[in-house]
């Protein structure tokens, strides 16, 4: 068991150097990286060739020295992810190496549909990306991006009041209406964006405030992002602003959601129904008065959190991260105002848009890494 074991970290070490490699790593060049010897990396490299994950290039010579057979991740191996949001459908999917192999988006008003309804039109959207990818294309997984609570087995929505949903058995009704080639994994739509905003900044510890469909959040500790004992930790959102207040979603009332997440701000600035998230912000950005009240209402909701667990900076993802300059000052004021920090930075996230459903695309290519024992066991 311990010799499977170490035969599968060292192979994802070869991999991994591989993809770094982008095309020109030898099996040399993979043994000088990996510190592992020659014949080691040999067999390793014929493991991960029978198993389709890695591709030989024609070998190519360099000056005098022996010819050199470059190694690539091979394009035939796709993580799919897909994204349910409050007015579209988007489905991405990325090459090992990280590549985007296919990008399509549907225009869809979620709320306005049954759970069934966008399950028919999801595994559609789905077939029609399938089909368009070069044949013998293997698909690592499939993961669902929702603005819900999910399951803790990933399989059902628990609670997405936003698209006005409620223990629905999400996977299930995809798998039926079509989509059998993989198993289908839901996850929450801030998290997503939160552990994609981790890797891209290792070892730091913030909030996370994401506005897309509701608004999500999350607490990253040294790079990691909590979990919590339910998986809610981290929902901002959920924060009271107004004791008594506005009704959220949530079935609270008074939830910082409930003045500015994105149905609120469509109301409040009085822009139509078809303003869509993707052009929210350039519509707000325009209205200094609103971005002033919006920026000291999130202050005073996230205030205490930033007393609570210490922590001295606050990132802005979604529609909030180009509105950071707008929010700034009333933002930073109103933080300063009500916690023990003297100084909270505030920034914008690395990605604003698009970042769930590369998010749900890259935790589909971690299965395979997960699961590189199965992998190898694959003998086409
Ligand atoms: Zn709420």
């Amino acid at each position: 068991m311990r010799v499977q074991r170490l035969r599968e970290i060292n192979t994802l070490a070869v991999l991994e150097s591989i993809i770094a490699g982008r095309g020109e790593s030898s099996r040399a060049d993979v043994a000088t990286a990996t510190k592992l010897t020659r014949p080691t990396v040999s067999a390793l490299v014929e493991g991960l060739l029978a198993a389709g994950l890695v591709e030989e290039r024609e070998s190519v010579r360099a000056g005098t020295g022996r010819p050199k057979t470059p190694l690539v991740a091979s394009s035939k191996v796709v993580g799919l992810g897909a994204e349910v949001a409050a007015d579209h459908l988007r489905v991405l999917g990325l090459g090992l190496d990280g590549s985007t192999v296919i990008d399509e988006a549907r225009h869809t008003e979620v709320a306005l549909r049954s759970p069934e309804q966008t399950a028919l039109q999801l595994a559609e959207l789905l077939r029609s990306c399938r089909e368009r990818l070069p044949q013998g294309t293997r698909i690592s997984a499939l993961t669902v991006s929702l603005p819900a609570r999910i399951s803790g087995d990933g399989t059902c929505v628990a609670s997405g009041p936003n698209i006005g949903w409620r223990d629905v058995p999400f996977s299930k009704l995809v798998t039926d209406a079509g989509w059998s080639e993989t198993p289908v994994f839901l996850a929450n739509d801030a998290n997503l964006a939160a552990h994609h905003e981790a890797d891209a900044r290792p070892g730091e510890s913030f909030l996370f405030l994401h506005g897309e469909t509701g608004i999500g959040g999350a607490i990253v500790v040294d790079g990691t992002p909590l979990p919590g004992t339910h998986g809610w930790a981290g929902e901002l959102g959920h924060l009271p602003l107004v004791p008594g207040g506005a009704r959220c979603g949530c079935g609270l009332e008074g939830c910082l959601e409930a003045y500015v997440g994105f149905h609120a701000l469509r109301k409040r600035a009085g822009l139509p129904d078809s303003t869509c998230l993707d052009t929210i912000a350039g519509r707000l950005s325009a209205n200094q008065e609103l971005t002033d009240q919006i920026g000291h209402e999130i202050g005073t909701a996230l205030a205490g959190a930033f007393t609570l667990l210490d922590i001295d900076s606050l990132v802005l993802s979604g529609y909030f991260a180009p509105l950071a300059p707008a929010l700034h000052k009333t933002l930073s004021q109103a933080l300063s105002a009500h916690s023990f920090a003297e100084q909270i930075h505030i920034s914008p996230a690395a990605q604003s848009r698009g970042v769930e459903v590369l998010g749900a695309a890259q935790a589909s290519l971690q299965r395979v890494r997960a699961d590189i024992g199965d992998w190898l066991s694959i003998k086409d």
